[in-house]
């Protein structure tokens, strides 16, 4: 059984503009995860783990050390390899082979390849256009800080983009009603504290902000200097009030389906698992064992007791009999269930995860 370890609880030094918006929506999940070393307590989706090889393979087309179809083939093997390595050092073999796992690997792989011909890079090269490839910036506090993925400066002309490897819009109803697309929230957010740093390193902003999507698809980020100033503002007094947090121990969170959904320190928040025992909205449960039986062909089932309501969870492997036994009429917490279509129905799958 899986246990959380003491949290030690530490000031955040810094904070990257991508990880703004997420602390702004629960401030408690960055200190979970400074407090755990930025080691996530649940797997994510082989979708996420094969995003991170593109984003990686779109860095080193955009740095140019991937330069042709050789270059991009051998390298694509690599860092793939590496990848299903790590799935494998962290206990998350199901995920391997990635190509098996992941819906559209080649239509991806094949997408990305196209961002060779991105020309732009080497054709202002010639012209001697500076770019600059996952350069570091940081406020002059040391505050905020993060690699932006490419600027690109044309005379007094300068272009911040950051490549994104999933959708970059979302659907939202306008004043009329109707459904808009327009770019999230929090990459608007993350690309104006690029801005603003790029305004502390150089004395000047850039002239247009912008966000790449693996078909190429360029979204541009309106902005004013005011915002950028307004939002780093923010993100600084928003680093005051989590460490502050530290030093008083009263902590707080803010537990909603959309923050908690896709946290990967749900195990360890205990504000969380306080409302899981009510909401049963999650693929989540946390309650008492109440019973294990272990069928012909092996699979065994866990009832468990949560706020007075009982739940059936079945398809665990034989080897939980004996550690769900141990547990009679103690809490448990499992995460990654799948929810059957009868009511307190859930089966165990693979990346399920059960902490005591
Ligand atoms: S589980 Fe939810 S409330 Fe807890 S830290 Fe994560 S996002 Fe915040």
């Amino acid at each position: 059984m899986n246990q959380v370890t003491k949290i030690d609880f530490k000031k955040i030094q810094r904070i990257s503009p991508s990880q703004f918006y997420s602390m702004k929506n629960c401030a408690y999940k960055s200190l979970l995860a400074e407090a755990l070393n930025k080691k996530p307590l649940l797997p994510v989706s082989a979708n996420a783990y094969y995003g991170t090889v593109l984003h990686k393979m779109l860095e080193l087309i955009s740095k140019g050390v991937i330069k042709n179809e050789g270059d991009f083939d051998k390298i694509f093997i690599e860092q793939i390899n590496f990848m299903e390595k790590k799935l494998k050092a962290e206990g998350y073999g199901f995920f391997v082979p990635l190509q098996k796992k992941v819906k559209d690997f080649i239509m991806k792989k094949i997408l990305l390849k196209e961002h060779l011909q991105n020309i732009p890079v080497r054709a202002f090269r010639a012209n001697s256009v500076k770019f600059h490839s996952e350069k570091w910036y940081e406020s002059n506090d040391g505050l905020i800080g993060g690699k932006i993925d490419l600027v690109i400066e044309v005379g007094q002309e300068v272009e911040v983009l950051d490549f994104k490897t999933g959708a970059i819009t979302q659907d939202v109803l306008d004043d009329d009603g109707e459904l808009n697309s327009e770019v999230k929230t929090e990459y608007k957010d993350q690309l104006k504290l690029y801005a603003y740093l790029y305004f502390e390193n150089t004395g000047k902003f850039p002239s247009r902000l912008s966000l790449v999507d693996l078909t190429k698809q360029k979204f541009t980020v309106d902005f004013s200097q005011e915002e950028c100033h307004a939002i780093f503002d923010e993100a600084k007094s928003l680093l005051k009030s989590t460490n502050t947090c530290v030093d008083t121990g009263a902590f707080s969170a803010n537990p909603t389906e959309g923050n908690c959904k896709y946290c990967l320190y749900r195990p360890a928040c205990c504000f969380y698992l306080n409302y899981l025992e009510t909401d049963w909205s999650f693929n989540d449960l946390s309650g008492s064992v109440q019973n294990v039986l272990m069928f012909q062909n092996g699979n065994v089932s866990l009832f468990l007791e949560a706020g007075g309501q009982k739940f059936t969870i079945s398809n665990f492997p034989s080897e939980k009999f004996d550690e769900f036994n141990g547990y009679r009429n103690k809490k448990i917490n499992i995460f990654n269930l799948k929810k059957e279509t009868r009511e307190f129905f859930y089966s165990a799958i693979k990346t399920t995860v059960v902490y005591e």
